[in-house]
């Protein structure tokens, strides 16, 4: 299979706007940002959707995901007045990039419920 936009952005072949990264984890901004700060948090490892996680196995890369999501947070200095984090699954959530995304949005009021 084709290898997505985001595991070229992990192995360096197409450029993106890095804010942090691990052994298991990037992050970078979304190229089309729906807040004033928009990151994208992703695994390292390829794993398409939601689905395909379980709590056993993935339970300690979720804890970076938000471990680096926090950390971001304070960073870019939305923390304190809160932010949203989002997965979108599947066709009905709303996925666009079968490689598990994590959105971290913050900078302004969210709405509720979302689109
Ligand atoms: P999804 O709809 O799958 O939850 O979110 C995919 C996100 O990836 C979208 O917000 C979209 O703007 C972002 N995106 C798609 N292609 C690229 C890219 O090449 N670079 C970056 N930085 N973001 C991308």
């Amino acid at each position: 299979m084709a290898d997505t936009i985001f595991k070229k952005i992990i192995n360096k072949e197409i450029p993106a706007d890095i804010v942090f990264e691990s052994e298991t984890v990037l992050a970078f901004r979304d190229i089309n940002p729906k807040a004033p700060t928009h990151i994208l948090i992703i695994p390292k490892l390829e794993i398409p959707t939601v689905r395909e996680l379980n709590g056993k196995e993935h339970g300690p890369l979720l804890g970076e995901m938000i471990d680096a999501a926090n950390l971001i947070a304070k960073n870019e200095e939305i923390s304190a007045d809160g932010f949203r984090l989002v997965f979108n699954c599947g066709n009905n959530g709303g996925q666009e990039v079968y490689h598990l995304h994590m959105h971290l949005l913050g900078g302004r009021q969210m709405t509720w419920p979302a689109g």
